[in-house]
C-alpha cells in the first residue's frame, strides 16, 4: 500500500466532491500498447454484439433472450420454457466461469469485455475526444459560458450520442424479441406497434442516460459484479496494480529531477506526475492500492509506461500483478481455491453436455384432465380423458404426428384430427381419449407409456397415468 497516497481515499469516492456532489471525470485520452490491444478487442466485440441477433444457425437466431415468451437462443441453440433447467445450468456455468476468472485475473472482464466499458470507453468516449478534444480542452469547454462554439459542440455530441443510443436500443430489442420480429415491426411502420416503439424509446433514453451522464457510476455504484470484488479477490489475484515497493522505496515518491540517480537517493521510482490519475476513467489514484472503483482498464499502465520511458526508468511500475508478486516477487500459482472453482466448472459443464445430448427435438406432455375420473364403456372398456401439448423445438414442421400406446393394448382417440402437423418452433395442443380394456390394467392407477410418432417414426416417448376401477387391481 502506498505510504504517501491520499489518506482519505477509503472514506471518499473519487467521483464525489467535498459537498457530496458529482465530480465529473475528465480522463485523459489513453495512448499506448494496452489501449491499442483493447481497441482491437473492442472492434471484434462490437461487431459481435451488433451482429449476433442477426446471425442464424439452422434458422435459429444466434443469441436471443426473449424473456417475455421465455425463449432463449444461446449460440444458435434454442431453449424453450421446458428447457429452463438447461438455461439455468448455463447461467450458473457463466457465473462460475466469471468467478474463476475474477479470482485469478481480477476484473479482466470489466476492462476488456464488459459492454458497458466497450461502449463507454471505445465508442462514446472516443466521440467525445473527437468533438470536445482531450482532457484539458474538455475542462475548458465545461467552464466556458454558453457561446456558439460550446453550443455547436454540445448539440453535435448529444445528437450523435442519441443516434448511437437509438441504434443500441434497436439491437437490444433484437436480442429481446428476435431480429425477425424487429425487422417486421420496422417494415410494417413503427406506429403500427406503438407499445414496442415506446419500449424502444425508453431503452434509448436509458442508454443515453448511462453513456452521456451516468457513465463510470455504473461500475462504481450500480454493478453488482463490481461490488463482489471484495470477496472474490485475494492477494494472489492478478490485477492492475501499482508496484508500491518500487514506486515508494525508502523515501517515497518524488518529483523528477534531471540527472538524479534514485538508486542512490533512495527515492521511489514514482515521479508523482499524476499521469495515471489523469487518465483514469473512474477518477481514482491506483497508487492507493486495489480499489473497488478500478475496472482494470489498463489506461494507467500505458500512462505510467510513457512516463517511465521519458525519465529512463524501467516500465511496469503499474502493471498486471498480484499483491504477492509485488510484495514477495511470487509467481502466479494455481491455488486450492482456483482448483475448487475449476472442478465445479468442469462438473457443471459435463452435466450440461450430457443434458444437451439427452434433450429431444420435440417435447410431449400428456396430462389427465383435472377433476375427471375414468368412464366405463361397453365391453369392459375404461376411458380416460387427457390434454396434450407438443412443442417442436426445431425450425422444421413435423408432419403426420400421431400417438400410439406402447405399454398397454388399447386405443388413443384425438378429439380433432388423428394426424396433424406441428409447425417449426410451434406448439400443438388438444384433447385425447385413451381406451383400455379393464382386463389389461394391473391396478387402479397404471402408468402408460405413449409414443409420439411422425408417420411411422417414433420421435418421442412420454408417460402418463391411467385410472381404472379398484376391483381390477
Ligand atoms: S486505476 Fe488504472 S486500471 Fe483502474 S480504472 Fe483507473 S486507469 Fe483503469
Ligand atoms: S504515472 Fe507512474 S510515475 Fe506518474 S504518478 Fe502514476 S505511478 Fe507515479
Amino acid at each position: 500500500m502506498a505510504e504517501q497516497g491520499q489518506h482519505n481515499f477509503r472514506d471518499t469516492i473519487g467521483t464525489l466532491n467535498e459537498e457530496g456532489k458529482r465530480a465529473w471525470v475528465f480522463p485523459k485520452k489513453p495512448d499506448g500498447k494496452w489501449y491499442e490491444y483493447r481497441k482491437y478487442v473492442s472492434y471484434v466485440l462490437l461487431i459481435f454484439l451488433f451482429s449476433a441477433p442477426f446471425l442464424k444457425i439452422n434458422g435459429n437466431q444466434f443469441l436471443m433472450f426473449n424473456v417475455l415468451e421465455r425463449r432463449f437462443n444461446i449460440f444458435g441453440f434454442p431453449f424453450w420454457p421446458q428447457d429452463f433447467h438447461l438455461f439455468v445450468i448455463m447461467m450458473i456455468i457463466g457465473v462460475v466461469f466469471v468467478i474463476l476468472f475474477t479470482v485469478a485475473f481480477g476484473r479482466l472482464f470489466c476492462g476488456w469485455v464488459c459492454p458497458q466499458t466497450i461502449f463507454m470507453e471505445m465508442v462514446f468516449r472516443r466521440i467525445e475526444y473527437w468533438i470536445d478534444g482531450d482532457r484539458g480542452k474538455q475542462v475548458r469547454l465545461k467552464k466556458m459560458p454558453w457561446n456558439k462554439e460550446k453550443l455547436k459542440k454540445r448539440v453535435l455530441k448529444w445528437s450523435i450520442f442519441f443516434i448511437i443510443s437509438f441504434l443500441i436500443a434497436n439491437v437490444f430489442l433484437a436480442y429481446l424479441i428476435g431480429s425477425d420480429q424487429l425487422i417486421r415491426y420496422i417494415t410494417d411502420g413503427p406506429f403500427k406497434h406503438v407499445s414496442t416503439l415506446i419500449s424502444l424509446l425508453i431503452f434509448t433514453g436509458v442508454f443515453y442516460f448511462v453513456f452521456a451522464w451516468f457513465r463510470e457510476q455504473v461500475c462504481i455504484i450500480a454493478c453488482p459484479y463490481g461490488r463482489l470484488q471484495g470477496v472474490l479477490l485475494d492477494n494472489k489475484s492478478i490485477v492492475v496494480a501499482y508496484d508500491h515497493k518500487r514506486g515508494e522505496k525508502e523515501k517515497g515518491r518524488a518529483k523528477f529531477k534531471k540527472n538524479e540517480d534514485r538508486s542512490v537517493t533512495g527515492k521511489g521510482d514514482c515521479i508523482d506526475c499524476f499521469a495515471c490519475v489523469h487518465v483514469c476513467p473512474t477518477g481514482i489514484d491506483i497508487r492507493n492500492g486495489t480499489q473497488l472503483e478500478c475496472v482494470n482498464c489498463t489506461a494507467c499502465i500505458d500512462a505510467c509506461d510513457h512516463m517511465m520511458e521519458a525519465v529512463n526508468l524501467p516500465k511496469g511500475l503499474i502493471r498486471y500483478a498480484s499483491e504477492e508478486n509485488i510484495e514477495k516477487k511470487a509467481k502466479f500459482t494455481f491455488t486450492p481455491r482456483l482448483k475448487g472453482y475449476t472442478a465445479v466448472l468442469g462438473i457443471l459443464t459435463a452435466v450440461l453436455i450430457g443434458m444437451l445430448f439427452l434433450r429431444n427435438d420435440i417435447e410431449a406432455r400428456i396430462l389427465r384432465l383435472p377433476g375427471q375420473l375414468y368412464e366405463r364403456k361397453a365391453d369392459n372398456i375404461i376411458s380416460n380423458v387427457y390434454t396434450f401439448k407438443l412443442v417442436n423445438k426445431t425450425i422444421d414442421d413435423i408432419d403426420n404426428v400421431n400417438f400410439k400406446l406402447l405399454s398397454h393394448k388399447g386405443t388413443i382417440k384425438l378429439v380433432s384430427n388423428n394426424d396433424f402437423t406441428v409447425d417449426g418452433q410451434g406448439l400443438a395442443e388438444g384433447t385425447l381419449f385413451i381406451e383400455i380394456n379393464a382386463a389389461a390394467l394391473s391396478g387402479d392407477k397404471d402408468r402408460l407409456e405413449i409414443g409420439v410418432f411422425s408417420g411411422d417414426k417414433k420421435i418421442e416417448t412420454t408417460t402418463t397415468a391411467f385410472l381404472g376401477p379398484r376391483s381390477y387391481k
